[in-house]
């Protein structure tokens, strides 16, 4: 029986791990980096142990750490959650050499599925659909060539070791082939390791559509279900579902019968998804590929059914038999998932490492949350940027939706950018509404999604300037309070004049403009002019920023948290950033920017294209930096000689350092 359960895992995951080992009554034992040492996941286990420095290799990734964490603490099970070390056969074997339990499948099933190619070659045999391509291990220029003649262009060339959307490129014409093969190759080399490719029939705006399996050790494979994860950025899911949308009881029991086909082919034990796409003209599914570990997903399939899905982990890896046969499963309602990122969609997804200073999600009928984080709490550089997951359930798709929908109106994260506004964009779109899902989705309704940015409306900045009003206010009361004579009006400051007349002007940083409010006191509240409107305010400030106001006779709540050297509001499902101005400061800044190139993230320096002295053409790769396993190129903004480089590969940099002198125009 396990009773001690280690997590090597962190953030959200960790959390929602620890969750159901305590309602199951284990002891839960946690491991942290130095970058975690803070988190909500060592908070929240019994024990939690230091496994090492942020960086993943030195920690989450080191085996021999967290088995020596194991053995210290006594955990007879360790779970891996999802990334890290949970797909790795070695560390799964090492964990049965140590004597300790490894919540997922056995190392030779995780093996199988290893290589996307040795793994089509399995399932081609067991029968399982496949995408026209080639999974071959001949590699040679020529044999790909006639492969992909043979599949017709466009195709995808995939690395067999590839994962998390990386690697992959999309060859429309024979003539690019070559090149493409040959990036490809280093591009796997480098990021896995291992070069070996393979091409597929690239689709047209296909659906992504995988299978939630479970096997026990008492040859018991069943199927829970299908999850629709077509809406995705840079591969990479953004939106999940289930059932599916228009998903026919004829097609479920195919699909999860070659779902149950695969598991069985590689003699699978505990949770894993079988992943299929599915062309957008036709009723075809292919597969894909396994991954051999609870997903990300996860929690809308156990909203329609129900089930704990790490309950049935921990009891399979205890050597239970599954807890329910295919029969006795079922399907009730529709659950949508939204994942909250650190990130910025307007900047191709850049994450947004930084501090989360405020951190507020909703507590509402249908939805649950899973997160790592709260207030205070930092999203560091060295890890996946995904802060939360909003899940939303219901009777009816359209009930999950409205209910999504609210719930990621109610979220706040102040501090660092997030891919908030885009999520409610999208579940709020009439194509979703519909069901119209295809992995194409937020390009095609791109301009939809991400409308460039406007000015903040005159109601933001009013509500931003009556907080800070009520808070000056707040402050001369407490002043005056302190002094022997409180009701003297000599007493109050912060701005207050008995003239009514007296007008103040709050200067704000909306993006890269100044906008000015003026203020006047009245005994009916402020008077507040935005550009040539004037509005009439009052209202209470809270100590956690929630503003009961009334803006023009109306009652309405906001939230207005200051931090750093502004505040953000939220009101109304959305956010808004907005930068105090110090008017004398304000005169000293606008200079020294020019002609200097910094960071735009805090990150490792992962390639230097130049050199000092060299003539670079404006668009001209300058550097490389590397963050939360993403690489961002800067590029030269014009033509120009380059002065200085100051970093070499392999260093750290900060947000906003500078990288390196452009002299523009000198030639
Ligand atoms: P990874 O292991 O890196 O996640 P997958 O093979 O699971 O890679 O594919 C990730 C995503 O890439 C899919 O969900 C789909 O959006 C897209 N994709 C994969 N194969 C194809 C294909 N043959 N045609 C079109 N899109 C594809």
């Amino acid at each position: 029986m396990i009773k001690t359960v280690l997590i090597a895992n962190r953030g959200e995951i960790a959390c929602r791990v620890i969750r159901t080992a305590r309602r199951l009554g284990l002891r839960t034992i946690a491991v942290y980096s130095e970058a975690d040492a803070g988190a909500l996941h060592v908070e929240l286990a019994d024990e939690a142990h230091a496994i090492g420095p942020a960086p993943a290799r030195a920690s989450y990734l080191d085996s021999a750490a967290i088995l020596d964490a194991a053995k210290r603490s006594g955990a007879d099970a360790i779970h891996p959650g999802y990334g890290f070390l949970s797909e790795n056969a070695d560390f799964a074997a090492a964990c049965a050499a140590a004597g300790v339990i490894f919540i997922g499948p056995p190392p030779a099933a995780i093996r199988a599925m290893g290589s996307k190619s040795a793994a089509k070659d399995l399932m081609e045999k067991a029968g399982v659909p496949l995408v026209p391509g080639y999974h071959g291990a001949a590699q040679d220029p020529a044999v790909l060539a006639k492969a992909a003649k043979a599949i017709g262009y466009p195709v995808l060339i995939k690395a067999s070791a590839g994962g998390g959307g990386r690697g992959m490129r999309v060859v429309e014409r024979a003539a690019a082939l070559a090149d493409a093969l040959a990036a490809a190759r280093r591009e796997a080399e480098a990021a896995f390791g291992d070069p070996q490719l393979l091409i597929e029939k690239y689709l047209a705006r296909p659906r992504h559509i995988e299978v939630q399996v479970f096997a026990d050790t008492h040859d018991h494979c069943i199927h829970l279900f299908e999850r629709d994860c077509s809406i995705q950025r840079r591969y990479q899911k953004v939106i999940e579902e289930a059932p599916a949308p228009g998903m026919t009881a004829a097609r479920r029991a195919a699909i999860g019968a070659a779902a149950i086909a695969a598991a069985r082919a590689v003699g699978y034990v505990g949770a894993g998804t079988v992943e299929f796409i599915a062309p957008a003209d036709a009723d075809d599914f292919y597969f894909m590929e396994m991954n051999t570990r609870l997903q990300v997903e996860h929690p809308v399939t156990e909203a329609i059914t129900g089930l704990d899905l790490v309950e049935w982990q921990i009891r399979v890896a205890d050597g239970e038999a599954l807890p329910l046969a295919q029969d006795a499963v079922t399907l009730r309602g529709h659950a949508v998932e939204a994942r909250l990122y650190a990130e910025d969609p307007a900047r191709d997804f850049l994450p947004q490492p930084g501090r989360l200073e405020h951190v507020r999600f909703p507590v509402a009928e249908g939805v649950r949350v899973d997160t790592g984080v709260r207030s205070g709490a930092v999203v560091p550089r060295d890890y996946d940027a995904m802060i939360a997951k909003v899940i939303a359930w219901g009777e009816t798709r359209a009930v999950a939706t409205a209910r999504l929908v609210r719930a990621l109106a109610d979220t706040e994260i102040a501090g660092v950018r997030t891919n908030r506004a885009l999520l409610a964009a999208i579940v709020g779109h009439p194509a979703f509404a519909k069901g119209a899902l295809d992995t194409g989705f937020i390009a095609h309704h791109r301009a939809a999604l991400l409308p460039p940015p406007t000015p903040a409306d005159a109601r933001i900045l009013a509500l931003a300037t009556l907080a800070r009003l009520l808070e000056e206010r707040g402050h001369a009361h407490e002043a005056a309070a302190a002094t022997a004579d409180p009701h003297s009006p000599w007493a109050h400051s912060g701005g207050w004049r008995l003239n009514r007349e007296a007008w103040q002007e709050c200067l704000w940083r909306d993006g890269d403009s100044t906008v000015a409010v003026r203020a006047r006191f009245s005994t009916r509240g402020f008077a507040l002019r935005v550009a040539d409107t004037t509005i009439a305010a009052d209202g209470a400030l809270a100590a956690d920023g929630v503003l009961h106001a009334t803006i023009d006779g109306v009652r309405v709540t906001a939230r207005v948290v200051r931090h750093g050297d502004g505040v953000t509001v939220f009101d109304r499902g959305a956010e808004r950033r907005l930068g105090v101005v110090d008017p004398l400061l304000a005169a000293a800044a606008g200079e020294a920017a020019a002609g200097k190139l910094t960071a735009p993230m805090p990150g490792r320096i992962a390639a230097v294209r130049v050199a000092p002295g060299e003539h670079v053409a404006r668009g001209h790769a300058l550097i490389v930096v590397e963050a939360m396993k993403m690489e961002h190129t800067i590029t030269a903004p014009a033509a120009g000689r380059i002065g200085a480089v100051h970093y070499r590969v392999g260093d750290l940099v900060d947000e906003g350092a500078e990288l390196l002198v452009l002299e523009v125009g000198v030639g």
